[in-house]
């Protein structure tokens, strides 16, 4: 990796403060060089002022008409050639062997506020050569989708994506009929997905497995690459971050939609927000995508899809982890087989401060699995109940505010009593323990009817207020916000949402 493939010192364009960045020093296989596919009228939806500010980026630029030529790829970034990454992916479990950035490009990468490198991509730029039949481009609905579910996953504090602008390109979009279209920037740790891993190994490029694997450890685990076996270090980093991150969804209801192994990221970061969405009524089969039709990436599936995800990646790194297949395969089992313990103690962990437990008995998963349950057999939403759980901390028996989300709120009475006797086990003040339970059980989470609204709102009458007002609620979920207590709410039965596209 010591020569530049691409010589970007005189390329024109405005200065943005991105540099080309380091991927390009990667062989020339790893991706494309990419031409612009300008568009005609772009107008900014919104800029992230505060992510510009800590990715080192001169957030007045990119709101002038230089800065928003550069947000809707009509010019850009000087000194930066864009790129589309190629990669491969198993797409509901099947194999495709080339995917690649067909609607997206990297024009730069940035070096933030604490020195960590973060890619800045556009998503709905136009044709690439990996585009196969689509048109490059993505319309404004799910635009403004993905800026809201990520920033309000960044509020949540799960490792994400970041969104740092949103722009209309004054042109249609053709899906199931015409659309406005629009361009999102995304900020990522980097685009490496496990399908990056993928696209090498099947075309049994093993030199360009070591560069990527190399790069990876570089980029995301340096102290992988000072142990005995790097690159089984690697996947077992890989393995703990997802781990955890999946955990972290399923203690918030995330529905993510696409696992495909194209779409989850190498950094731990979730990543390619497309029929996402949030639960409201706890039911572990709950699944919200148009094209899910089996289920595969239900609420409940979500850790056993990481898995097999997770063992693609193994599988794609085997030429890396020993010198015979045998040594490698055994190496690559072990390292999976972590992924449950690792998951497990995160969403234990989780669960417990969720219901305001400060120390751990062994009992504790079976009351919280006999309040899931309850929740399931009572259409109870999943977000309000442990919100509320925390606020019925000195609420006598068969009094308090959760109940009443209970269908038959004498079954919720029933757990509560047990819920108060593991409680009593403790010496914590109800005022520390309320404090401590607000701080991980949100009281906003990115409702599907209300981005629905606001996605209708931004494609029907270009009134992008509702877009603002829910962000800025988003922005702090575990505050009170008495004002903003409707967001809160769950959609009335007429307002139920009950399937996401993914607006490809
Ligand atoms: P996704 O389902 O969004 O993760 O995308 C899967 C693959 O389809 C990726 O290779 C995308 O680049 C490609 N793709 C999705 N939408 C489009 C589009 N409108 N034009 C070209 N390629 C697309
Ligand atoms: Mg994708």
């Amino acid at each position: 990796m010591d020569q530049l493939n691409i010589d970007v010192s005189n390329r024109a364009g405005p200065a943005t403060g991105l540099g080309q960045g380091d991927y390009a020093e990667l062989p020339e296989r790893f991706f494309q060089r990419a031409d612009l596919s300008p568009v005609r009228a772009p107008r900014l939806i919104r800029l992230n002022r505060q992510l510009a500010e800590e990715l080192g980026l001169d957030a007045d630029f990119l709101a002038s008409p230089e800065g928003l030529a550069v947000l809707a790829g009509n010019a850009s970034p000087k000194n930066v050639q864009p790129l589309a990454l190629a990669y491969a992916g198993h797409q509901f479990g099947n194999f495709v062997p080339q995917l690649g950035d067909g609607r997206a490009l990297l024009i730069g990468e940035a070096i933030d506020r604490a020195g960590k490198r973060r890619d800045v991509q556009l998503k709905g730029s136009g044709r690439t050569r990996f585009s196969r039949g689509g048109d490059g481009r993505a319309a404004l609905g799910p635009v403004l989708r993905e800026y809201i579910v990520s920033e309000a996953m960044a509020a949540l504090g799960i490792p994400t994506t970041r969104a740092l602008a949103a722009v209309s390109t004054g042109e249609m979009v053709f899906r199931e009929g015409a659309m406005p279209g629009a361009i999102f920037t995304r900020v990522a740790a980097s685009h490496i997905r496990i399908g990056t891993f993928q696209y090498l190994a099947a075309r049994g490029d093993r030199e360009g497995l070591k560069a990527l694997a190399d790069y990876a450890i570089a980029r995301h685990y340096p102290d992988a690459g000072a142990q005995e076996n790097p690159y089984l270090a690697l996947l077992e980093n890989v393995v703990a971050a997802q781990a955890r991150l999946v955990a972290r969804w399923m203690l918030v209801g995330f529905i993510h939609g696409v696992m495909n192994t194209d779409n989850m990221s190498i950094s731990g970061e979730t990543i390619d927000y497309g029929p996402c969405a949030f639960m409201d009524n706890y039911h572990p089969a709950t699944v919200f995508s148009s094209i899910d039709s089996r289920g595969r990436y239900a609420y409940a599936n979500q850790p056993h899809i990481a898995v097999w995800n997770l063992a693609r990646l193994a599988e794609a790194l085997l030429p890396l982890l020993a010198d015979n297949e045998d040594a490698a395969v055994e190496a690559a089992e072990a390292a999976l087989k972590k992924f449950q313990a690792l998951y497990e103690e995160a969403f234990h962990a989780g669960m417990r401060r969720k219901l305001g437990l400060l120390t751990g008995r062994p009992e504790d998963m079976a009351l919280a699995a006999g309040l899931l349950d309850t929740m399931d057999r009572n259409e109870a939403d999943f977000t309000l109940t442990f919100r509320s759980l925390g606020e019925d901390l000195g609420a006598a028996a068969g009094e308090g505010v959760t109940r009443a989300l209970f269908a038959r709120p004498a079954e919720f009475d029933d757990w509560a009593v047990r819920w108060k006797d593991r409680l009593a086990r403790e010496s914590e003040h109800d005022a520390e323990r309320q404090a401590a339970m607000r701080s991980v059980n949100p009281k906003f989470i990115p409702r599907n009817h209300r981005v629905e609204a606001v996605i209708r709102a931004g494609v029907d009458r270009s009134d992008f207020s509702p877009f603002e007002e829910l962000l800025s609620v988003l922005a702090k979920p575990f505050d009170e916000q008495p004002e903003m207590v409707a967001y809160a709410d769950p959609p009335k039965m007429e307002e139920r949402v009950l399937e996401t596209f993914c607006g490809t």
